[in-house]
């Protein structure tokens, strides 16, 4: 009997969502407006509120190329992001004429660690990048050696919502700035869509005014009182990052409903390393008992003995109707970044080793208990 295909991922959408966006529709504020305001207060209060302020942008990619402009990242400088990432992490530096400087990941959480970020300091080094793989948290250890060397930090927390490292929630540390991605696939999603957010009140300035144009809302504050109501001042080149209120009203009620959403797919994950525990496979990294992993990704790998390659595997999967991806090629074995940096393989052997065994199964939280035991079945068929 053919069974229907089940992606490898698709956005956990209610009728909530729809109403508020079309709400927001009905209501003539198709750009920014109030539903933007209120998705940035209520972000900046899911992560502990206080003095964090959340910039809302219209991707993740535009978040991160905000936070290192605006700690003023430029030409000459190196910025160390891992080689185990997507493409958007890295082509934020080159935006600013800087060169990102890829280094290795732990074999286990395939996240960067502290000894490869260390050897990978220089005196040009502007600022460090680190991906919460899958959306478990880097170590700490790797915060706390960015602070003593007084680099700034800025977290690529694409995977990582909500989730928490044991010592606060991703976004609510020390970090410079941490930017989340609310694109399609992610764990919350706007359509496209992202967050940053940063405790320092300058950061925050400058990522507003440069997110629209280059306009200065201080600037524009200080005439507003004397000069007529189309007086505004630009103040740099800025960009077209800002999101819009549709976007934003979907993404208040993905907002209250991540908790649950995360909840939904760490039980997907706990089914998934109990079916599989007798495999051939090695087993996504949990991280401690003090650790919230966001569970955006679940990653097996391939045993070399198991005999059968990574990509027969997703072949066989497909056959029986199950989409896998793959998280990451890394950075180093594609063209442009492997021509640009001149990084060889061997220079990053975990990455180049681990990328020939990984696949990533679906478990996202809109999967029915059925398509969950689907996957399960598809797996132990395949490996057995
Ligand atoms: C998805 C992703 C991004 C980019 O997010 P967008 O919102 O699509 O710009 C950046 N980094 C990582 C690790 C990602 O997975």
């Amino acid at each position: 009997m053919p069974q229907e295909h089940l992606p490898f991922a698709l956005p956990d959408i209610s009728e909530d969502e729809i109403e508020a966006a079309v709400e927001a529709m009905r209501s003539g504020w198709l750009t920014t407006g109030p539903r933007v305001a209120e998705f940035e207060r209520e972000f900046a209060n899911f992560l502990g509120g206080g003095d964090i302020q959340a910039v809302a942008v219209n991707s993740a990619t535009a978040g991160l190329h905000l936070a290192l402009e605006a700690i003023g990242a430029g030409p000459g400088d190196e910025v160390i992001v891992p080689t185990w990432t997507f493409t958007a992490t890295a082509e934020v530096v080159r935006y600013l004429g800087a060169t990102p400087v890829l280094v290795d990941v732990n074999p286990s959480s395939l996240n960067l660690t502290a000894a490869s970020v260390e050897a990978a300091i220089s005196p040009r080094t502007k600022a460090l990048m680190p991906v919460h793989f899958a959306g478990l948290p880097v170590d700490p250890a790797v915060r706390s050696l960015a602070a003593a060397r007084g680099i700034p930090v800025v977290e690529d927390a694409a995977h990582a919502f909500p989730a928490d490292d044991g010592t606060g929630p991703v976004g609510a540390g020390d970090a410079a700035a941490t930017v989340f991605s609310f694109y399609a696939t992610k764990t919350i999603t706007t359509g496209e869509g992202g967050m940053v957010v940063t405790r320092d009140p300058a950061l925050a300035q400058r990522m507003r005014t440069m997110r629209l144009h280059g306009i200065s809302r201080d600037v524009f504050d200080r005439y507003r009182s004397t000069a007529p109501a189309w007086r505004y001042e630009v103040v740099a080149p800025g960009y077209k990052y800002n999101l819009t209120d549709p976007a934003a009203a979907m993404g208040l009620v993905q907002l209250r409903r991540a908790r649950a959403m995360r909840d939904r797919r760490a039980a997907i994950a706990q089914t998934y390393l109990d079916a599989f525990a007798d495999l051939p496979v090695d087993l996504p990294a949990r991280g401690g008992r003090e650790v919230l992993h966001a569970w955006h990704l679940f990653v097996i790998r391939m045993r070399t003995e198991g005999g059968r390659s990574r990509d027969a595997f997703i072949e066989e999967m497909a056959k029986a109707g199950v989409g896998c991806s793959v998280h990451f090629i890394p950075l180093h074995l594609h063209p442009y970044w492997h021509d640009s940096l001149g990084a060889r393989p061997d220079d990053l052997p975990v990455a180049s080793a681990e990328f020939e065994r990984v696949v990533s199964l679906p478990a996202f939280s809109a999967m029915t208990d059925a398509q969950v035991e689907r996957v399960v079945g598809a797996v132990r068929r395949v490996l057995t």
